[in-house]
């Protein structure tokens, strides 16, 4: 029995490059992807259905767009192709570990990816293939954080499960301060009045209206969300702002 929130049926990871940047630096990394591949077949086995939503930020992302005098709404248009790139890539590894996937674009691109719909999506889980929803929410201005919460919400997830590069919420970067100190649970709106950065403040916002639990972890223990041992935060409304206490883990 997991400790702080039920086994999920169904949950929708959100992978973020900022997680992934210790592991490598721009473009791809093949052992990178291989491991994640292994890691969501292990979840998977775990009679979860997952939805992914991929990372486009190990190769474009807008805030670079002001830099190259690339205009706003281009920059997100290419940064929503970097996410489509990613999901290829993903897609074939699962296959080649033997976790059957398929990636549903939001952006039509039909010699390459099927459209992606609720009903698609929903008949792609229960057939037990992993979703990889790619191309953002299709629409510039907004991020694949605002665009997990919705698939999240669209597709009935039990739970959002952000891999990061900490093993959960702190009230301040622990890689800054010796003194920053850790949630195992806090509230959304804790989590707002804090100003955390595990997802942009619109996404939060969305899931905090719309009673969407979060899980926040490290990106190498999303295959063990259901162990009792798992570290991390449960952000949710039923929850409390429980801080972490290291003789507890
Ligand atoms: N993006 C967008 N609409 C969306 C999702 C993403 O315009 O619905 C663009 C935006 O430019 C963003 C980029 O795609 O910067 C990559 O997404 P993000 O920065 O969220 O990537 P990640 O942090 O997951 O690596």
């Amino acid at each position: 029995m997991h400790t702080i929130f039920p086994k999920p049926k169904r949950v929708l990871l959100k992978l973020s490059w900022e997680a992934m940047k210790w592991n490598y630096e721009y473009g791809f990394n093949g052992e990178f992807i291989h491991r994640l591949a292994q890691k969501v077949k292990n979840l998977a086995q775990q009679w979860i259905q997952i939805v992914i939503v991929v990372w486009g930020g190990n190769i474009y992302r807008w805030a670079q767009s002001t830099e190259l005098g690339i205009a706003r709404v281009e920059g997100d248009h290419i940064g929503m192709l970097a996410t489509v790139m990613n999901g290829i890539a993903l897609t074939n590894v699962l296959k080649q570990v033997g976790q059957p996937s398929v990636a549903l674009t939001a952006v039509e691109m039909p010699r390459m990816l099927e459209f992606f719909s609720t009903h698609r999506a929903n008949e792609a889980l229960e057939d037990g293939k992993v979703v990889i929803s790619v191309g953002g929410t299709g629409n510039p201005f907004f991020t694949t954080d605002t665009c997990a919460v919705q698939r999240a919400l669209e597709l009935h997830c039990d739970i959002l499960v952000k891999g990061t590069q900490v093993d959960g919420i702190y009230n301040k970067d622990p890689k800054k301060h010796e003194d920053a100190f850790k949630f195992d649970q806090m509230t959304p709106e804790k989590a707002l009045e804090l100003g955390v950065r595990i997802m942009d403040q619109a996404a939060i916002a969305l899931a905090l209206d719309n009673d969407l639990p979060l899980f926040v972890c490290k990106i190498d223990d999303i295959d063990n969300i259901c162990a009792e041992t798992i570290v991390g935060t449960y952000v949710s409304k039923s929850a409390e702002n429980v801080v972490h206490q290291p003789s507890s883990q």
